[in-house]
């Protein structure tokens, strides 16, 4: 019997498995170690993963994504309900008040089950739910053969985290065979995704005058412009220069274009490159430590690969940070270890 951990992020999921004395991350059936968090239903089958995320925009009511921060959450949730509007699927009430995701009549046994019990439907026998922080802690445990002896000063290890939907910051002190998380931060609504949807909000606002093109009417249009601008923020952290945006047959036979570059891109998400000091702030005080105290710093997390981000998490420390541990994978691997 295997032990796996499991990296539920609101993006994408990593499988790692701990066998022969190592913790490898998994490839799914594409070969690719990332698989979309995305379920898709089609008149006779469901698909998951890469094979549903292709499915995004031609079947888009019925494919459905960035659903974690709805597990649990009743119907009239304010944030269920701030997010309803964006979203290219129907959300309804359950009997029981819970949020529940409108799929294809046929698939009303998929109505009433949550994703967390398709831990169950896949036969999987679920040990232990761990923090992210913690299993990121756990992670770089094993990369440090060099930790201090138990009688030594503990080596004090801040790791942050920026996925597609939040920001986590934990502070942890390692001794070999020992680690003590000293504190834990969060700005639950901070991720890459509030700057994909700053550029679209952008872009929609500059093709309604350029264009005449209302995309916020076409659930269709607005979706490839998302996942184009998705791609356009992934090279901005690569280029500073001018970067085209171009989609052909966008909406109305229109083929659109426009650019921008990765300062103009800065200057527009203020709002949530100010946020970042926040969480480092409060789990550097919960520690009780000064920044002297501090050895490292760890980025996880893709959207960790801003420049703007990490520039603000290395000032506010005073140190360069690091990437010890596969930015992508290191929950999942973290988990497998916890528990093998
Ligand atoms: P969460 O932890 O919030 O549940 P997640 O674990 O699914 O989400 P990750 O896989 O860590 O999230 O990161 C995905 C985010 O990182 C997306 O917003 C993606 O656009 C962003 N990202 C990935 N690579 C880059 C890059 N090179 N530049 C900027 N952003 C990136
Ligand atoms: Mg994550």
């Amino acid at each position: 019997m295997s032990v796996v951990g499991i990296d539920v992020g609101f993006q994408n999921c990593y499988i790692a498995v701990a066998r022969s004395g190592g913790i490898e991350t998994i490839a799914n059936e594409y070969s690719d170690r990332c698989t979309p968090a995305c379920v898709s239903l089609a008149s006779k089958n469901r698909m998951i993963g890469n094979a549903a995320k292709s499915q995004i925009i031609t079947n888009f009511k019925n494919t459905v994504h960035g659903f974690k921060k709805f597990h649990g959450r009743a119907f009239d949730d304010p944030f269920v309900q701030a997010e309803k509007p964006k979203l290219p699927y129907s959300l309804h009430k359950l009997a029981n008040g819970n949020t529940g995701i409108k799929v294809p009549s046929f698939f009303t046994d998929a109505e009433r089950r949550s994703v967390f019990d398709a831990t169950q439907i896949a036969g999987l026998n679920c040990l232990r739910l761990i923090n992210d922080t913690t299993a990121v802690a756990l992670a770089y445990g094993i990369y440090k053969q060099d930790l201090p002896t138990p009688e030594e000063r503990p080596r004090n290890v801040v790791f942050v985290d920026m996925g597609h939907s939040s920001f986590q910051v934990s502070i942890t002190a390692f001794n070999k065979g020992k680690l003590k998380v000293l504190a834990t931060a969060f700005d639950l609504y901070l991720g890459g995704r509030n700057f994909d949807e700053t550029l679209v909000d952008y872009f929609c606002e500059e093709f309604k005058g350029k264009y005449k093109l209302n995309v916020r009417d076409n659930p269709r249009a607005l979706l490839r412009l998302h996942q184009e601008c998705e791609k356009l923020k992934k090279l901005m952290s690569a280029n500073s220069s001018d970067l085209p945006l171009n989609i052909e047959c966008f909406m109305n036979d229109i083929d659109v274009s426009s650019r921008m570059n990765r300062m103009q891109f800065e200057d527009m998400c203020a709002q949530y490159l100010m946020r970042v000091e926040m969480p480092l702030k409060a789990a550097l005080e919960q520690s009780k430590l000064s920044r002297d105290d501090i050895y490292g710093v760890e980025i996880v997390g893709g959207a960790t690969r801003m420049p703007a981000i990490k520039e603000r998490i290395a000032k506010f420390f005073g140190k360069d940070i690091s990437t010890t541990l596969n930015a992508d994978e290191a929950v999942a691997r973290g988990c497998a270890l916890q528990c093998a």
